[in-house]
């Protein structure tokens, strides 16, 4: 997809670089500067690198499970990754049958295809409108990620294909979809992958999550990394290490002033934490803006072991790599609204992902025969329940109301609430998996409006994390861009 006048960094001299957190965009911005020639050390508070895309064996040995990220339809597509050339260092891409599905109840379920004519072909009388709807995304796909992997105030790359992106784009998926279809089944599709925005399919832009996960499933796919989201971090710590680069595990920074001295400290947070950080020299209107910055619904998470697959009603649901489990399109609604609003819904949306569909390493030795289930239901923000189990009871119903009898395949479980995510990684806030709410003008304009969304203040100070562009999502495009700005600041200084 390269217009390399966007994808590659610019030269200069190297400098030295302190990067604050190991998340993929900490990661991906050490790399960069540490590939450029630069002196590179990384902090990280955890013992392992990697933030919301580790894995571990969670249930046990010879299980495989992802702590955050799962699915990669932006790592997959990632510009940063792809220079980094990740899959020279170990990382494998792996497909699922069907990037997603929808299932509902008493009819067969809604799928996405890696092709958009064999999606349209599932979705009977509602096929052509769906072609409609995202034959400009599918052809020009690479278009519309340079356009969308970058900051947006600017000029995009392909004013055209913007254009007519925002036409649609701006809507919400309730509106776009109550327009452009006629059956539920196909509503629902599409509001499944709108949500991964954490926000209600009634709201404006969210039509925007629903076309761009749609085009990348019916594209490049939507797959998971061989051995465990871990993987992408293990090759990006390899490029790092490769070119001199430091990572040093255990060490929590509460304090600006207890780093070396550096031209640039690229923080790998979000505002709120970076605003507890003490010796922080940052200009008033960026505290104003970092302090404006709010964040939305969380997740309860929960992993599974079972001893066999789970029974979907419609069978082809295993094949999937995510399933979407709520129902219909106002069935996502009730549930997005009352989770937005800090009430807990009795059928919460639930994301499954089914990553052993793809990769049979997640199950191995002692866990052989086995199936490891990822899934999490969005929760209001910092959500504690009332009783433990409480919020398992509304997963676990929710996925048999699509296949009976899962309860009856469980073996165990791991629970991670809100808070249990949030001390794991300070990044999740409330359990908030963007690092910021994703509603309105926030899911734009991140962190708040400003043309410097990287600069914390005219030079040396950096933040790169789901709070900038292009946000959440394990694509290190956030720490491409801010090593970027970096390397421009070092050169021009
Ligand atoms: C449960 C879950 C599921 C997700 N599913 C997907 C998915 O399927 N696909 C997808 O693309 N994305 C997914 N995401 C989102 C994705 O993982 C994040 O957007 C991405 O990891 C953000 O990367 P980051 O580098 O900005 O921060 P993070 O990955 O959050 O890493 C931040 C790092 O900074 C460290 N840190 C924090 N404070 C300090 C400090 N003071 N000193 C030192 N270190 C510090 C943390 O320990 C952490 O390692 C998911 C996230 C979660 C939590």
């Amino acid at each position: 997809m390269a217009n390399p006048s966007e994808t590659s960094v610019p030269g200069g001299p190297p400098g030295r670089a302190i990067v604050v957190g190991s998340g993929p965009n900490g990661l991906t911005a050490a790399a960069f500067l540490a590939r450029a020639g630069w002196e590179v050390d990384v902090y990280e508070r955890n013992d392992r690198p990697g933030g919301a895309s580790a894995s571990s064996d969670l249930l046990g040995p010879g299980t495989i499970v992802d702590l955050g990220a799962a699915g990669h339809p932006f790592g997959a597509v990632s510009p940063a990754f792809k220079q980094l050339d990740l899959e020279a260092h170990g990382l494998q891409w792996t497909h699922p049958t069907y990037p997603s599905a929808h299932p509902l109840e008493g009819r067969p379920a809604a799928l996405l295809h890696r092709d958009l004519g064999a999606t349209a072909e599932g979705l009977g009388r509602d096929g052509a409108a769906w072609r409609l709807l995202h034959a400009d995304m599918v052809a020009n796909i690479d278009q519309h990620l340079q356009n969308l992997l970058a900051p947006m105030l600017r000029l995009p790359a392909h004013p055209v294909s913007m254009a007519r992106f925002g036409v649609k784009a701006l809507a919400s998926a309730k509106l776009l979809t109550g327009l452009a279809f006629r059956d539920e089944a196909t509503r629902a599709l599409f509001a499944g992958s709108a949500v991964h925005a954490t926000t209600p399919p009634a709201s404006p832009f969210t039509a925007a999550f629903g076309l761009l996960f749609n085009a990348l499933g019916m594209t490049t796919g939507w797959p998971a990394a061989r051995g465990g989201s871990q993987a992408i971090v293990d090759a990006l710590v390899s490029v790092i290490s490769g070119h001199g680069g430091r990572i040093h595990t255990g060490h929590e920074i509460t304090d600006l002033r207890m780093l070396p001295a550096a031209d640039a400290t690229i923080l790998n947070l979000t505002p709120a934490q970076v605003l507890r950080l003490k010796g922080l020299d940052m200009p008033r209107h960026t505290r104003r803006r970092m302090a404006g910055w709010s964040y939305g619904t969380g997740v309860h998470k929960i992993d599974y072991l079972l001893d066999g697959p789970v029974p979907w009603s419609d069978e082809r649901v295993a094949g999937a790599g995510t399933a979407h489990v709520c129902g219909t399109i106002d069935d996502i609604q009730r549930a997005e609204a009352a989770a937005a609003k800090g009430r807990m819904p009795d059928r919460p949306f639930v994301m499954v992902c089914q990553q052993q569909s793809a990769d049979p390493t997640r199950a191995t030795g002692a866990a052989e025969g086995k199936q490891v289930l990822w899934s999490y239901a969005h929760v209001p923000g910092g959500y504690v329940e009332p009783r433990p189990g409480y919020v398992a009871e509304r997963i676990e119903s929710q996925i048999e109301r699509f296949a009976p009898g899962f309860r009856d395949r469980i073996v165990g479980k791991v629970e991670h609430s809100p808070a249990d995510l949030e001390a794991w990684n300070p990044n999740l806030i409330g359990g908030d998996v963007a690092g910021g709410g994703m509603a309105g003008l926030q899911s734009v304009f991140r962190p708040g409006l400003t043309l410097h969304p990287y600069r914390l203040r005219e030079r040396g100070l950096y933040l790169a994390s789901g709070a900038t562009p292009p946000g959440a999502g394990v694509h290190g495009m956030p720490g491409y861009w801010a090593a970027r700005a970096a390397m421009a600041d070092l050169r021009s200084g």
